[in-house]
């Protein structure tokens, strides 16, 4: 008897501040949202000391009373919600009514808050969650909430802070995340005093995007389709295939206009890139999913961090298709740009021609390869063309209007230069061919299997006990992609036909490769059978590896070949096939422009 004590109000206050407030952007999320919830207009931050020592929330809201104002302190009080019931359609971005005292209870804190016709204000000042001064004050119309020295109280908390750039650089990310899911706000941040960004009222989503990232980002979003019809409502901008990072700092999803980080988005997001998206990479989303209030639980954790769906599938499926969809309009369009005729090279045409022509019938290949420089020509007379292939490939030469794409030359035996509208291409053969055969496997096998071409003579190897094993299981698929392997004893196979485009010139070296590689991926995935995509860039990848570089395809066909796979500008391991370098980036770069 006599153990149980009921905590005393300051104490259960600073417990309860563990969940909302776990560091200096916890506290600028609540005062923003608050903000936010208030109808404002206008909100400035201000920092010093990552947060730590002052984090400084001003808004032009509804203000309080001062009834209200010492109301807002205690705990669960709130004017968002009433009922129970209420909790099934919450509008505000807050409802727990826990903020404001939690805050209060792990600092020195300081609030003035006004209604707009009130003749004078309200000033609260509280110390580790204990009201010190209330009196009236002269603020504009509004609520400034000033937290200081957060955790002098606690310094076991204090302790698990990081370093003051880590921590501005959350609340950093904080403000961006409330910025683009209210670009009808205008948001200012001022760190040390010093002005970070000011963003001004913005009537689209796609000002606010170029206000706070720059014309270059937005250039490369595309619009979400958003099936305007359905009871889940997508829209926002997601980053064209090839774009990535290599953080989730640009992934920002909302859910009715709240920013959330919800596992099954990001997965489903990536389900729909698909292999767009370079392994290890971060797409960049500007996401905004809505739909029926109740149909989002949006209390799941006290930060309000998470939300549950009650149709988590029909959220997945929504979400995958409109990424599809809105990644397949963006590459019709790149296509068409990529396609656009280009006008004739005006000047010194016939210098390059004639000079290929010269090295091509005097030279010999060799020589030809050892004279030419890095770059040169309008083919690549390089390693994988022979002296009658560069002839046959004067049929390119620029003599009518309609030419997409001129090929200038081969950079380092691997980097194909190319000129179109837009300025110069470079593209990754082996990339290029990986993604080529990649779709070409697909899409055979979706037809009716790869026919394998006979091996002159079957070859046999053996393999270890647990590789074998793997093979047993995957023999079905690897036979569906046109590789003839089967049983030959224990632990011993036979190889009798590969796919004839995959050009593999030592047939068990090759398989050995794949079965390695995908051992790898096996063993991580736990599972042993792997899906037929894995095998099939697996198989693609090392087929590229083992081509022999003089039996490249020719590369006017290799570019030709790329344009018309359905996903062109990255190869099936997400790597990018090519890259555009626009005329305005080279004036930029050598100082023509500014
Ligand atoms: P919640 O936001 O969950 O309701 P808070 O502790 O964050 O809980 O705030 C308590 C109440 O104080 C809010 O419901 C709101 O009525 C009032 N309030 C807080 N911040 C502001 C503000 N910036 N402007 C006007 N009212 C505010
Ligand atoms: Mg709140």
């Amino acid at each position: 008897m006599g153990r149980i004590r009921l905590l005393p109000d300051t104490v259960a206050s600073q417990v309860a501040a563990g969940e909302v407030v776990e560091r200096p952007a916890s506290i600028v999320k609540e005062l923003v949202e608050n903000s936010i919830d208030a109808g404002a207009r206008e909100i400035e931050v201000l920092i010093r000391r990552g947060g730590i020592s002052l984090v400084r929330v001003i808004d032009d809201g509804c203000g309080m009373d001062r009834d209200d104002a010492l109301l807002s302190l205690e705990r669960h009080a709130t004017s968002k919600i009433r009922f129970a019931a209420d909790l099934q359609a919450v509008a505000t971005l807050g409802f727990r009514g826990e903020a404001l005292p939690s805050i209060a209870s792990v600092s020195r804190f300081r609030l003035t808050t006004r209604e707009p016709h009130a003749i004078a204000g309200t000033e609260i000042i509280v110390n580790g969650g204990k009201i010190d001064i209330v009196r009236d004050s002269g603020e504009a119309p509004g609520t400034q909430v000033e937290v200081r020295s957060l955790f002098y109280n606690l310094p076991a908390r204090r302790k698990f802070l990081r370093s003051e750039n880590t921590e501005s650089r959350n609340i950093e990310h904080q403000i961006h995340l409330q910025a683009i899911g209210h670009p009808q706000i205008a948001f200012t941040l001022l760190r040390e005093d010093r002005l970070v960004f000011q963003l001004p009222v913005t009537a689209t989503l796609s000002d606010r995007i170029r206000d706070l990232y720059g014309a270059e980002l937005l250039e490369r979003l595309i619009q979400l389709d958003g099936n305007a019809s359905g009871k889940i409502q997508i829209s926002g901008f997601i980053g064209q295939a090839g774009l990535s990072r290599q953080t989730r700092a640009q992934q920002l999803i909302f859910v009715n206009g709240r920013a959330i980080e919800s596992g099954l988005i990001t997965a489903a997001i990536r389900e729909g890139y698909h292999t767009a998206l370079m392994k290890g990479q971060y797409p960049v989303t500007f996401l905004f999913l809505n739909l029926d209030p109740a149909a989002v639980d949006v209390n799941v954790h006290p930060a309000k961090r998470e939300v549950r769906f009650r149709d988590p599938t029909a959220v997945r499926e929504a979400i995958v298709h409109s990424v599809q969809q809105t990644l397949e309009r963006g590459r019709t369009k790149w296509q068409e740009k990529f396609r656009a005729p280009i006008a004739p090279l005006s000047s010194a045409p016939d210098k390059v021609t004639v000079d290929l022509k010269l090295r091509s019938e005097v030279t010999s290949p060799e020589t030809s390869q050892r004279e030419l420089p890095a770059v040169a020509g309008f083919v690549a007379p390089g390693p994988f063309l022979k002296p009658h292939e560069v002839s046959s490939q004067r049929s390119i030469k620029p003599d009518s209007n309609e030419q997409q794409f001129q090929i200038i030359g081969v950079l380092n035996k691997l980097y194909v230069l190319m000129e179109n509208v837009n300025g110069l291409v470079l593209v990754d053969q082996h990339a290029a061919h990986e993604r080529i055969l990649f779709e070409e496997l697909r899409r055979r096998m979706e037809e009716e299997g790869v026919p394998g071409q006979k091996l002159l003579l079957p070859h046999t190897f053996d393999l270890p006990p647990r590789d074998a094993d793997w093979v047993e299981r995957n023999m079905s698929i690897l036979q569906k992609m046109g590789i003839g392997i089967e049983s030959f004893g224990p632990n011993t196979f036979k190889i009798d036909s590969l796919p004839a485009f995959l050009n593999a010139s030592n047939p068990t070296q090759f398989m050995r490769k794949v079965i390695d590689d995908l051992k790898n991926a096996s063993t991580s995935s736990s599972a042993m059978r792997l899906g037929e995509e894995i095998i099939a860039k697996t198989v693609c990848r090392h087929a590229v590896k083992a081509n022999d570089p003089l039996r490249y395809p020719e590369v006017e066909k290799l570019i030709r070949d790329l344009l018309d796979c359905e996903m062109p500008y990255c190869c099936p391991h997400g790597r990018p096939t090519m890259i555009q370098i626009s005329l305005t980036e080279l004036e930029k770069k050598f100082g023509r422009k500014i």
